[in-house]
């Protein structure tokens, strides 16, 4: 859709005179617009139904474009002149911005440019915590502001400037106008309202609409509002340039600099959609690699970032000391399991990971035990790209062969045959425990992601095998580290998946979700034995970031924490569960599935052979979703807030294009 928002400082700032007097002139200019009312509140009742006043406005002034009368431009009318939210309570209904931004879209059809008029300002509620800003954000239109020239003017202009910018939206400028008659004073005053809004706003001045006596009304508004016209560009941006910039400048995660797979365009991206520069909207089944949980665009984490960013986005962390980091710390410590009480900052999830297998070798040193520098991990592993999570990744599937020079040798077991949700066999960990008991003289700590093994083939695996790696390693005094980065925070059902097993970690390492996928950022979190035995004799642990503790990641993540803390995650991932099982159930079927497996919000459809990323990527936007396959694996991870029939709508995404394009 093409076109833009019209919202005012205030009320009755003449708005609808403003957007019927451009209306007239882009049609003037030649296009075929239209101009709509999405709530009209202050109806008039007559025996036909209600009137909405601003409607017929629109219709007054362009009245020689539309000879059979103006179209349906309201998409609702309710009586009492009341803000939308108590119209619509009155009414006894409610209003949603998504259903409104669908109905927008509907009347605009046919339009090459459609001019969307709000309720009074950005801030007037909507209901259910949902203002016209959000609405104004759905639509992602370029604002027009009208603002009435008068005392006050100024602060009201400027604070609906800055608000608009902190919620992403690009503002077209200004339009001034003058409801009321001015004295000589006040002339000046106005002059210099005008000006200084320009000037603090940094904006342009569209237009200025003087005070207008009633004599010829719509002719001298539609002549002030001609310059505007001038400013206004409203073809839509041809970005192919930029892309073409992307695929030949950017490296893009695991591609080729010379011959990529393509990258779509992204604009915005709001609760479970995405929505890219051509207006497509994508239903997101990835959550952007497990970590947007709470949806994206989450009120709670963008106020947290906005109020963190005005008060200190980013102090060095070396002798200096933030209440975002100890709040994170606190609800840290409070929310993994008992006993892991000394947390590490780190700024990703590889990182965090370097970081506990470093605590991992200190450890050791300070207890003299010095031969023990080996990481005792399981086959089909992921953990991160740096060079030390590289080689405890998966020796196969990992990059082990690209990096064998640079690469410490870890010692592998098998990836575990005992599968999640199947009866326990006790000989799955034999080959295990004899590899660990022939080499745990060397062995400093064992790592795992617990219960699910992520990119390294989403494969889960028996809590018992879990508690029986924790018996090892206390067996022989050796350290646990689980890497909870994919699992952490509500995933698998779990808070975090070691309580599948009853299991405690010596180290645990978490991310992705941490921050709700708003800023990077993870921790690495362990026990006082561990901390304290690196730390005796005046040891310290040997890593600091630049970034180490960034205040703003840490602000978002305590409000993330927050929400989760509420505790909905629970019955959101156990119906995403249920849902997941009878959405993809049908895939069993299908030619060339290997597998189907559920477990809490995770999805995945195990092929027999690789797919086709580029041509699946294709086929599941056509389908309007957002998916990333990997090797043979098709697979989901929404955000919590993902609905019933968005699953749905994700499962027969994944059927058809099993179903249709896998092997084409
Ligand atoms: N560990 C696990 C289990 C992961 O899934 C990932 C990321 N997919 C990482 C570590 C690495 O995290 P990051 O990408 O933030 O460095």
């Amino acid at each position: 859709m093409n076109g833009y928002f019209i919202t005012g400082t205030d009320t009755d700032v003449g708005k609808t005179c403003v957007t019927a007097a451009l209306l007239r002139n882009l049609l003037d200019a030649g296009h075929h617009a239209l101009a709509l009312k999405p709530i009209q509140s202050g109806c008039r009742e007559t025996p036909d139904g209600l009137v909405a006043d601003d409607v017929e406005i629109y219709a007054r002034f362009s009245t020689p474009y539309f000879p059979n009368g103006y179209p349906e431009a309201c998409c609702h009318r309710f009586a009492p002149a009341c803000s939308p939210h108590l119209a619509a309570e009155l009414a006894g209904t409610s209003l949603n911005v998504n259903e409104l931004a669908h109905a927008v879209t509907e009347l605009a059809t046919g339009h090459d440019l459609v001019l969307v008029e709000g309720a009074g300002g950005a801030a007037v509620p909507l209901g259910n915590k949902q203002t016209m800003q959000d609405l104004m954000q759905r639509l992602d239109l370029p604002v027009i502001l009208v603002a009435d020239n008068k005392l006050g003017v100024i602060n009201h202009a400027l604070m609906t400037i800055r608000m608009l910018r902190d919620s992403g939206l690009d503002i077209a400028g200004v339009v001034m106008t003058n409801t009321t008659r001015p004295d000589t004073q006040g002339i000046l005053m106005r002059r210099n309202n005008t000006e200084t809004i320009a000037h603090y706003g940094n904006i342009p001045i569209l237009a200025e609409i003087p005070f207008i006596e009633q004599i010829d009304f719509d002719a001298e508004y539609i002549r002030h509002m001609a310059p505007a016209i001038r400013h206004l560009t409203p073809s839509p941006a041809d970005d192919s340039d930029d892309l073409t910039f992307d695929r030949d400048h950017i490296w893009h995660p695991y591609t080729s600099a010379v011959n990529p797979l393509p990258s779509v365009k992204v604009r915005t991206a709001h609760g479970s959609r995405i929505t890219l520069e051509d207006g497509t909207e994508l239903i997101d089944g990835m959550a952007s690699w497990w970590c947007a949980i709470h949806g994206y665009a989450h009120p709670a984490l963008l106020d947290a970032a906005r109020t963190q960013l005005g008060r200190l986005p980013h102090v060095m962390f070396g002798g200096l000391t933030h209440d975002p980091a100890i709040e994170l710390c606190r609800s840290l410590c409070d929310m993994t399991p008992n006993g892991l009480e000394h947390v590490f900052l780190a700024d990703s999830g590889s990182v965090s990971v370097e970081a506990a297998i470093k605590m991992a070798l200190q450890y050791m040193q300070a207890d003299g035990q010095t031969q023990r520098t080996k990481i005792f991990t399981i086959r089909g592993g992921y953990h991160g790209d740096t060079c030390g999570a590289m080689s405890v990744c998966d020796p196969n599937n990992g990059m082990h062969h690209l990096f064998s020079g640079l690469l410490p040798h870890q010692i592998f077991a098998p990836r575990p045959t005992c599968r999640f949700g199947e009866p326990y066999d006790p000989a799955s960990l034999a080959e295990t425990t004899r590899l660990f008991e022939e080499n745990s003289h060397r062995i400093a700590a064992i790592i795992v992601e617990p219960i699910v093994q992520g990119a390294g083939g989403m494969y889960f695996y028996h809590p018992d095998y879990l508690r029986g790696l924790r018996e090892l390693a206390d067996a022989h005094g050796v350290l646990l580290i689980l890497d909870e980065i994919a699992t952490g925070f509500g995933r698998t059902g779990k808070l975090f998946a070691c309580e599948w097993a009853d299991v405690i970690p010596d180290i645990m390492c978490v991310g992705k979700a941490l921050s709700g996928g708003t800023m990077t950022l993870a921790a690495t979190v362990a026990t006082s034995n561990v901390a304290q035995t690196i730390s005796k004799d005046g040891g310290v642990f040997m890593h600091g970031p630049t970034f180490m503790g960034n205040p703003l990641a840490c602000a978002v993540a305590t409000a993330s924490l927050e929400i989760l803390q509420q505790g909905h995650w629970k019955t959101q991932v156990h119906a995403i569960e249920q849902r997941l099982e009878t959405a993809f159930g049908p895939c069993r079927d299908l030619p060339g599935v290997k597998d189907v497996r559920v477990l809490g919000s995770i999805g995945v459809v195990e092929m027999d052979t690789p797919v086709n990323v580029q041509r699946l990527q294709a086929a599941f936007i056509e389908h309007g979703v957002w998916l990333r396959p990997f090797g043979k694996l098709i697979y989901v991870m929404p955000p919590y807030i993902i609905t019933q029939d968005e699953v749905s709508r994700l499962g027969s995404a994944v059927f058809d294009a099993i179903a249709h394009h896998i092997h084409e």
